[in-house]
């Protein structure tokens, strides 16, 4: 009986909350989201079923690479590969025990061979109730995997059934995703980027929460060398699968530094520096329709982020300043950043130019009418709010360039 299945991949999804026209967006903008990560060609079809997504992955594609791929989405919750089937019993028999068999064979040795059926009657014409399709595949099962053994309460391994109209899918693993909101859903924001630890890690929080992200970093050629901007770019291709791509826009900051440290008082050099940067990075945002910045602040963490320092930096952006890390402790972030690929990067010892132009005993509460004296005695032209000239170099969700 060697009826031909067809393979598709179910895509969970959901925020509690989503309603109207909201869930439609989120709805399409996963489904295009999907189609990006899972890359060229990857995915024969694609659409919507009852609060879900099937995906079907195409033939010539790496079913295991796509599927790890999708389920890094955000906004998806789970996925399970699916097998499509008529509704046949003897078709939906086999193939469920064909499934039961491979998830018990991918199980670790020390777990038991234990499962359970879970069946959904989407279609009421379908003659058995979902209980009686769970007693009936479980009998079936159990006949043909002799050392199987059914487990109703905390089974290792879960065969999803669904009855549609003219199919039946069955379910086999269920894989997590991130869950989340879909990468631009929320909108725009323009993250101010380090070859720290910590900024890639508020790009990947806020990316979450459905926020699409470019990047700006600041560098100071000849005093930070190619290799910390190699570094910078390294984490965006770290982060681009993750945010669908992202565009980064380098900075070259060295005139700026170079003034502030000839004519500001050093203590304040901390302060100012992050000031000149919230502003050139609010004026690139502006010319960008971008409407907020995003840093990888933490409070207290290190000097510049003491309140009264934050409040100093904050009065020279023109835009508001999201920090998706202010309340995690720094453990919470190296975790996090391990977790998504990026710490190791962000180790590397490259000099940043806070590292390379601020003093090693900055002011932690500066008096914010001193910090606007202080920069007032610099040219004029490094206070302007005029976009910077930047190079812009935009990278794909494959973590590649795009030229
Ligand atoms: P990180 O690990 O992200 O570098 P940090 O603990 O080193 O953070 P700071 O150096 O004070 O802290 O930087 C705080 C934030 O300012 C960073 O998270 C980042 O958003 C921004 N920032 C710092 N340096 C640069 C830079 N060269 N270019 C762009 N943004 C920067
Ligand atoms: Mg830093």
């Amino acid at each position: 009986m060697d009826r031909p299945t067809q393979e598709t991949v179910l895509i969970r999804y959901g925020e509690i909350g989503l309603k109207g026209k909201n869930r439609a967006l989120f709805e399409n903008r996963l489904m295009a989201n999907l189609r990006a990560t899972a890359r060229d060609g990857s995915l024969a079809a694609i659409r919507k079923t009852r609060g879900r997504i099937l995906a079907d992955i195409a033939p010539c594609a790496d079913r295991e690479e796509v599927l790890a791929r999708l389920v890094r989405t955000f906004g998806v919750v789970s996925i399970s590969p699916a097998r499509v089937v008529s509704l046949e019993d003897d078709t939906i028999a086999q193939v469920a025990t064909e499934v039961t068999r491979e998830a018990l064979q991918k199980l670790p040795p020390s777990a038991p061979s234990t499962f359970k059926v879970e069946a959904r009657r989407a279609n009421k014409d379908y003659p058995r109730t979902s209980p009686q399709i769970n007693a009936w595949l479980g009998t079936e099962i159990l006949e043909s995997i002799p050392e199987a053994r059914v487990d109703v309460h905390e089974p290792a391994v879960r065969i999803g059934v669904e009855i549609r109209s003219d199919s039946a899918y069955v379910l086999g693993r269920t894989i997590p995703g991130p869950g989340g909101l879909p990468v631009g859903s929320a909108g725009r924001g323009l993250l101010l980027m380090s070859g720290g630890i910590d900024s890639p890690v508020a790009a990947w929080q806020i990316m979450k929460r459905g926020l699409e992200i470019e990047a700006i970093h600041f560098h100071t050629p000849p005093f930070t060398g190619p290799r910390a901007r190699r570094k910078v770019e390294e984490l965006v291709e770290a982060l681009a699968p993750w945010g669908v791509g992202i565009t980064l826009h380098l900075c070259h900051f060295t005139e700026t530094a170079v003034a502030l440290r000839e004519k500001c008082p050093r203590r304040l050099h901390l302060t100012i520096m992050r000031r000149l940067m919230f502003r050139q990075a609010s004026a690139l945002a502006r010319e960008l329709d971008i409407p907020v910045l995003v840093t990888g602040e933490s409070l207290g963490q290190v000097a510049s982020q003491t309140l009264e320092n934050l409040v100093a930096t904050d009065e020279a952006a023109s835009v508001p300043v999201l920090r998706p890390l202010i309340g995690f402790d720094k453990q919470e972030i190296m975790d996090r950043a391990r977790k998504i690929g990026t710490y190791d990067i962000s180790i590397q010892p490259h000099e940043d130019c806070c590292s390379v132009f601020v003093p090693s005993d900055p002011k932690t509460t500066p008096a914010l009418e001193d910090v606007l004296r202080a920069e007032a005695l610099l040219p004029e032209r490094f206070l302007g709010d005029t976009a910077p000239p930047v190079q812009t170099i935009a990278f794909g969700p494959d973590g590649l360039r795009r030229e």
